[in-house]
């Protein structure tokens, strides 16, 4: 059975093929400048690449070009489109409607277009991503997967925001969190390697890759979470500030004779790691700038790190103690030194870990990093939020029936 997975974005669709039967990618790629200059998709398949420049005016031609490209092109691994059983979409915000992985309908889609007043660009984007393939593949299942619904478990004390209740219940102002698909991800991942039910154990999950987000999981939900009504909230990230005081934009507004939402706006894109160390958001770049003496780049380092640190304290108390510390996405699972900086501030509840281990982990396994005697266990697991919008797909779609 295959499953194909759509990620779309405002001028970008990331695509994966999956076969079922062993949970392997069999093709992947992106369509990228959708709507722009020159738009072209990236296609892998067996090995192999290839590029190809083509009209693609949206997100429906967008998607007839990918559905093209699976079946007719050099590196085709379909030979009908009846092989593709059901499509998943990955969603952003599910907003206050959604807490679970649903079969698209019109009335989804239109319920959807309600969470374009707290969500604007993500909703435009993935709405036109599932309409696009709904019309290239009307008789195909399809189902969508939102990255709040795991968090729709948190409980009322740890989503509302300390503003008037009037607020929250007529524009739907809370904490939502988001990368809910990566950390549903990781608490199996890590129920499965200690043997234990999901719902058995206490985690703290720290995604932490160009967008980053810490989660307090426990009897197999989240129970809190540190990004918020946006993923602008938490912890330092590589263009975002994180937690901030909000009077800053009101000044920052002032100071530069911008917008409220041009200061956010700036708040999301060009600060954060790019905008301390004014080198890169991206860590290999900052490393190499760490590497050459870059006092900022070391700081944006630091800061990151410590904020993490903070966030990773402040779930751990939210839990009461936890069973296991869990590391994953772009920097989670590469930047060993960041794992070292936070596991080294946590020695005061008993994490103890094989430093030397950290420091040299193969790329993309599941590791242990903490020692037998450590109170806490500390992992290094690989992300896949595909492979879970993959198997939600098939659930939701009764494929298995
Ligand atoms: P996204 O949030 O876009 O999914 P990723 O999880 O792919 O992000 O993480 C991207 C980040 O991971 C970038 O900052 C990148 O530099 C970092 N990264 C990727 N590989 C490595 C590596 N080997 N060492 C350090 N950082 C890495």
């Amino acid at each position: 059975m295959k499953i194909l997975i759509i990620n779309a974005g405002s001028s970008s669709i990331k695509f994966q093929l999956f076969e079922m039967e062993n949970e392997k990618v069999i093709a992947k790629g992106a369509c990228q400048m959708i709507g722009l200059a020159d738009p072209f998709i990236e296609f892998k398949a067996n090995g192999r690449e290839i590029i190809k420049h083509l009209p693609m005016k949206d997100h429906t031609q967008a998607l007839e070009a990918v559905l093209d490209t699976l079946l007719n092109s050099e590196l085709a691994v379909i030979k009908s489109f009846d092989e593709i059983s059901a499509v998943g979409h990955r969603c952003v915000q599910g907003g206050w409607l959604y807490s679970e992985s649903v079969l698209i309908t019109d009335e989804v889609i239109e319920n959807l277009k309600k969470t374009k007043d707290i969500s604007p660009l993500h909703a435009e984007a993935n709405i036109a991503g599932m309409v696009g393939c709904r019309k290239v593949m009307p008789n195909t299942p399809q189902v969508v997967v939102f990255d709040t619904a795991f968090h729709s478990t948190m409980p009322e004390k740890a989503f509302m925001y300390g503003i008037k209740y009037e607020d929250y219940e007529n524009f739907h102002v809370r904490k939502y969190g988001f990368h809910g698909t990566s950390h549903r991800y990781i608490l199996g991942e890590t129920a499965k390697i200690m043997g234990k039910d999901p719902k058995d154990i206490k985690i703290v999950s720290c995604h932490i890759g160009n967008g980053s987000s810490i989660t307090a999981i426990s009897g197999g939900k989240s129970i809190d979470t540190s990004m918020g009504f946006t993923p602008l909230e938490g912890v330092m990230m590589g263009t975002r500030s994180g937690d901030i005081d909000p009077t800053v934009v009101a000044f920052l507004a002032d100071k530069k004779n911008k917008t409220a939402s041009q200061i956010i706006d700036y708040l999301n894109k060009e600060s954060g790691v790019m905008g301390i160390s004014g080198v890169s958001s991206d860590m290999r770049e900052l490393n190499d700038a760490i590497q050459k003496g870059n006092e900022r780049a070391k700081l944006a380092l630091d800061m990151m790190c410590y904020r993490i640190t903070k966030h990773v304290g402040a779930m751990l108390t939210v839990l009461n103690g936890a069973d296991a510390i869990v590391f994953t996405a772009g920097i989670g699972e590469n930047q060993e030194d960041l794992r070292e900086k936070v596991l080294d501030s946590l020695s005061f509840v008993g994490v103890k870990f094989d430093r030397e281990k950290n420091n040299h982990l193969p790329r993309g396994t599941v590791e242990e990093i903490s020692t037998p005697d450590s109170k806490i266990k500390v992992y290094r697991i690989p992300t896949n939020e595909e492979l879970l919008i993959a198997r939600d797909t098939v659930e939701v779609a009764k494929l298995n029936n």
